[in-house]
């Protein structure tokens, strides 16, 4: 690529636009970049750091997730997966044939220990059978994939209804029967967190299927998941990144003229918030679903077409943050992975709307065990989604840390365990350039909705093609919600881009 400082280069070559340095946008200027046509490619993030949803922060003497986690279906048909290989950020457990092979269905293994609200333990074969029933009912909503009429609109009531059959045919006590709902109650909540939505009442049966899952053992990056980003950004010539740029408005179907391209014309204008105007022949727009539903009127001039900005307003983007307690010294089991939290009282049966206040912390899931730091850092993260994570989020980092120490101390029936020595938790539902986790398809809306948010601009206009394109993880159809449906939405971007070069570079001139 002839690339040279911001409108430097010849003109006749193509000047692209990437707008977001998350896995998406980075994934597309990687690929555009090998284009001779790309003449004057530039990436726009908003922030000082590339890697969007993905983000590893150095705490607690070690790296913690902030962002994405897994690699999720680590196997040959994930990019990311490939990618990571590739640069070798992956161990040998990691890159095994045993590991890809695994068949997950995309469902949250069971816990080491299962706690309830009274410090009481519940046996593991209770929590197995109950994930059973949850997760045999999660794999028939796919028995509504494409149907044109579902019993019930959502996921969450379907699950409800056939839940409701089954508790008739439970024989147990009283007590017993009131436990396995709340256990439900649990699996409802980390469906929440799998899915970003504040309930499953809110997620579309009928699509719900259309969500692929890859083969594969979910996987870490032990250096980082960000060491990826930071790699294909790497790859990237030095000037392309632009930080700290948030773009305000994308002029779209004009003709504008910029002086350092005298003669020349662009159908794309970028307005940046700090003034700066770069025109484009193309610009491809990867900003995050949130940012699009909070920002789409002012985001676009001329606005998107009404079917675009209704697909942005029926697609589902909830919240799910994660928060990590650090303590001197565990008060688990040195083989625990994973500590679920039951809630006694609860039922995915019952509608109850306690105070946030008093009770945004009953929505947290339990915590996972990161493996040790040091001899005396040890991490527990916690996953908690909806608006009680929302809520969360407008609490003090003391607020959080005090209400999760006494979560801690009921679950373990130890009131005098030591509070932990910190708190980190994030905040996506707040970040201004992300607002939210990731998307869903939500009721009312179906995989349709997503291809026409992927859909480019002008709409069947050949004379002025591709002026915008979007790209990002809302974009894909079967991976949304995950790191290799951004990449390959970036992938697929590009390729789009690439494809009209290549004809147009095979279609003769007009003679002058
Ligand atoms: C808590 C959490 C846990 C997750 N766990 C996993 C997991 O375990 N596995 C998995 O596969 N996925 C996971 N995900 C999802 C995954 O992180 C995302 O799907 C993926 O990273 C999205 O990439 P993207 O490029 O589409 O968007 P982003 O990474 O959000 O990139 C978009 C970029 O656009 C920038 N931007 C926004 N507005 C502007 C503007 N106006 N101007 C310029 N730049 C702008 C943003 O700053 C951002 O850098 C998780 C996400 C979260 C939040």
């Amino acid at each position: 690529m002839a690339s040279g400082g911001d409108g430097a280069e010849a003109s006749g070559g193509r000047r692209v636009l990437v707008v977001g340095g998350g896995i998406a946008g980075l994934g597309a200027a990687q690929r555009l970049c090998r284009h001779p046509a790309a003449q004057h490619l530039r990436v726009l993030e908003a922030t000082a750091c590339a890697g969007g949803r993905i983000r590893s922060e150095r705490r607690f003497g070690g790296v913690v997730e902030v962002g994405a986690h897994w690699i999720h279906g680590p196997s040959q048909g994930n990019p990311v997966f490939q990618l990571a290989a590739e640069y070798g950020l992956l161990g040998e457990k990691e890159l095994s044939k045993e590991n890809q092979l695994v068949e997950t269905g995309g469902h949250v293994g069971l816990p080491s220990v299962c706690c309830t609200s009274s410090g009481a333990r519940v046996s593991l074969e209770l929590v197995a059978e109950m994930a059973s029933l949850f997760y045999g009912l999660i794999d028939q909503t796919r028995e509504f994939l494409h149907a044109t009429e579902t019993p019930v609109p959502s996921v969450g009531e379907y699950l409800k209804k056939e839940i409701s059959q089954q508790v008739t045919g439970w024989t147990e006590n009283e007590e017993t029967r009131k436990l396995k709902l709340a256990i439900l109650n649990t699996f409802f909540h980390v469906e929440c967190c799998l899915s970003g939505t504040h309930s499953m009442d809110l997620v579309a049966l009928a699509p719900f299927g259309e969500y692929t899952v890859l083969p594969g053992l979910d996987c870490t990056f032990s250096g980082g998941y960000q060491e990826l980003t930071n790699c294909i950004m790497a790859s990237l010539p030095k000037d392309v990144m632009i930080f700290n740029r948030p773009v305000k408005t994308i002029h779209w179907n004009g003709s504008f003229r910029e002086g350092t391209f005298p003669g020349e014309t662009f159908p794309v204008l970028v307005e940046c918030e700090d003034g700066s105007r770069l025109p484009a022949h193309h610009v491809i727009v990867t900003v995050p679903l949130g940012f699009l539903k909070e920002q789409q009127n002012t985001f676009f001039d001329p606005p998107l077409p009404a079917e675009k900005a209704e697909a942005i307003r029926k697609i589902g983007f909830g919240t799910n943050n994660k928060i990590f307690l650090e303590f001197e010294e565990p008060f688990w089991e040195p083989d625990c992975q994973l500590i679920q939290v039951v809630w006694e009282d609860t039922s995915p049966l019952q509608d109850t709307a306690p105070s946030m206040q008093d009770a945004w912390f009953k929505k947290l899931i339990g915590f996972l065990v990161l493996p040790p730091f040091g001899r005396s850092v040890h991490v527990l993260c916690g996953f908690i989604a909806g608006l009680e994570s929302e809520f969360m989020e407008t609490l003090s980092d003391e607020e959080v840390l005090l209400s999760l120490t006494q979560v801690l101390r009921r679950v373990t029936g130890n009131p005098q365990l030591p509070a932990p020595k910190s708190v980190l938790r994030s905040c996506w539902h707040s970040a201004p350039y992300t607002r939210g986790s990731y998307s869903y398809v939500a009721v009312g809306s179906t995989g349709d909705d997503i291809d026409l948010l992927a859909q480019p601009l002008p709409v069947d206009d050949s004379s002025t093609q591709l002026q915008i394109l979007f790209a990002g993880e809302a974009t894909h159809r079967t991976f949304y919600s995950t790191t290799h449906g951004a990449l390959l939405s970036g992938w697929r971007e590009a390729d789009r881009l690439i494809g009209l070069w290549d004809l147009q570079s095979q279609q003769p001139r007009p003679r002058l």
